[in-house]
């Protein structure tokens, strides 16, 4: 689940709060979203997930409330505008348990905030500055939910040509900027005039796994790189020539052509990547002043045992105290059920010869970046992250459940519909879809990044089936061959062998 991982992260000391409420106030009810009794949301409607003795009578402002055979309740509640009282009640022959919730319905967001104005400077007037942090993102506009353009490296040198807000303009080339939040740069004095960068030279390397593209730079200029039909696209920004312009390679490995193009008007280097095979991941990074884009190799694939020797990144989504993730009506939290999922998976994996690295194996907190470094260290072929979804308000649980993808790359696309089909047809599942979506488990572009969702953890039915240990072992296995079933396409579809 995504929406709400952010909400949990803030509210972990909110959170135990209402547990402790909970825990001391409930005998036979326990109500585990809304997670404290008085709440704010501007949603059409929210929903109650908690459990109570199975034998109950529950109701939620007078109206019955299926109660599951285990106890499990999820109802959605619609809302009016302000204060909504909602009386939960359930009673058997013995107990009988009530609780009050307030949920406040405010109007949206007001989108009326008065915007800084963009302070642009006069024309060839730049700010020279540098990045102070790795991995910092170049974003399409000053806000940090906007789309991100690139990433770059520290040390990476800037021209600033605006300012708004806690950001700066960047100048990529005359027709394209970009933005930068401040605290991630150091900015020196004003230059009139572009200060460009020289590449001096172009090389190809390779090794088992990969091949390099190299070129050296007098210093370290803002790139990006861009999926396309046959290959990859990197642009060099700020750069007055490169030599290499008319250059013809021999290539190797997974690739084909490059092609060079430099327009000296833009101080925009092109490099035209067309690929031999699909893409198998790749990476681009500076090592001193030389950029080099690492592409990887098509893997050698044993047809009777595919994930023989193929390397996979399992990662758990959640952990430790702070990050339970969701948590179904009788309390299981999202965490134990992606851990419990990503070890049976492990293992399965292991039995078909595979090499797994695993982010977690116990209930510990790892940071987001952590999780895609080790997966990149590893040099692993795949990132698979597990989870077990949840809503947010306005939304019906009973009418959006099953399993899910996500990707965020052109080349994780097809990974993502495999595993997904490969869930939904073992385990009966809903389809839940394969959807694009910019998540530090889904952005790095090598390994080949997926995040699943197998089911819900607040639709009863689904929740049911992730409390059983046989339904999250063949969830395992759906996506083990779900691995395999894309690996074996791959082969085919490089032979030119047509299996639809
Ligand atoms: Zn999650």
């Amino acid at each position: 689940m995504k929406n709400i991982d952010k909400l949990f992260k803030n509210t972990c000391f909110l959170l135990s709060a209402a547990f402790f409420f909970n825990c001391l106030s409930a005998d036979a009810l326990q109500i585990f979203y809304p997670k404290t009794p008085n709440t704010e949301t501007s949603a059409a409607s929210t929903f109650f997930v908690g459990n109570t003795t199975p034998s109950s009578k529950l109701t939620i402002n007078g109206k019955e409330v299926k109660v599951y055979e285990n106890g499990s309740f999820v109802e959605v509640v619609p809302l009016k505008d302000g204060f909504n009282q909602i009386k939960i009640d359930s009673q058997n022959n013995v107990e009988h348990d009530m609780f009050t919730y307030v949920v406040k319905k405010v109007p949206k967001e007001n989108l009326m905030v008065k915007e800084p104005q963009t302070e642009v400077f006069p024309e060839n007037q730049y700010i020279y500055a540098t990045i102070v942090k790795n991995n910092t993102p170049l974003r399409a506009q000053p806000d940090e939910y906007a789309k991100r353009i690139t990433h770059l490296d520290n040390n990476t040198a800037l021209l600033l040509n605006g300012k708004k807000g806690g950001y700066y303009r960047v100048s990529l080339s005359p027709s394209e900027n970009a933005w930068v939040k401040a605290e991630n740069i150091v900015t020196y004095s004003t230059v009139n005039g572009k200060l460009l960068a020289q590449a001096t030279g172009v090389k190809l390397d390779e090794d088992g796994l990969f091949n390099y593209i190299k070129t050296d730079l007098t210093y370290q200029v803002p790139y990006k790189i861009t999926e396309t039909e046959n290959g990859l696209r990197l642009d060099l920004y700020n750069i007055s020539k490169n030599p290499a312009d008319t250059m013809m390679f021999k290539t190797s490995g997974n690739l084909k052509s490059l092609a060079i193009n430099t327009i000296e008007s833009d101080n925009l280097s092109t490099y035209f990547i067309e690929t031999q095979d699909k893409l198998w991941g790749y990476n681009a990074y500076y090592e001193g002043n030389t950029l080099v884009l690492k592409i990887r190799k098509t893997p050698q694939i044993n047809l009777k045992e595919p994930l023989n020797g193929i390397k996979v990144t399992i990662d758990a989504g959640h952990g430790g105290d702070c990050d339970d993730g969701a948590i179904g009506p009788t309390g299981v939290k999202e965490k134990d059920i992606n851990l419990d999922i990503a070890k049976k998976l492990q293992q399965v994996l292991i039995e078909q010869g595979a090499d797994v690295v695993m982010t977690r194996t116990d209930d510990t907190a790892v940071d987001l970046y952590k999780r895609v470094k080790i997966a990149k260290d590893s040099d692993s072929l795949f990132l698979i992250s597990i989870h077990s979804n949840a809503l947010e308000d306005g939304k019906n649980p009973y009418l959006k459940h099953g399993s899910a993808s996500y990707f965020y790359n052109r080349e994780a696309v097809e990974l993502a519909k495999t595993l997904r089909d490969s869930m939904v047809k073992e385990l009966n599942t809903m389809d839940d879809g394969v959807c694009m979506k910019s998540l530090a488990l889904t952005r790095p572009t090598m390994p080949l990044s997926v995040l699943v969702e197998v089911a819900y953890m607040i639709n009863p039915e689904d929740y049911q089936l992730l409390l059983q240990e046989g339904f999250r072992q063949k969830a395992a296995v759906a996506l083990k061959n779900g691995l395999e079933t894309y690996l074996l396409n791959s082969v085919n579809s490089s032979a030119g062998i047509n299996h639809q």
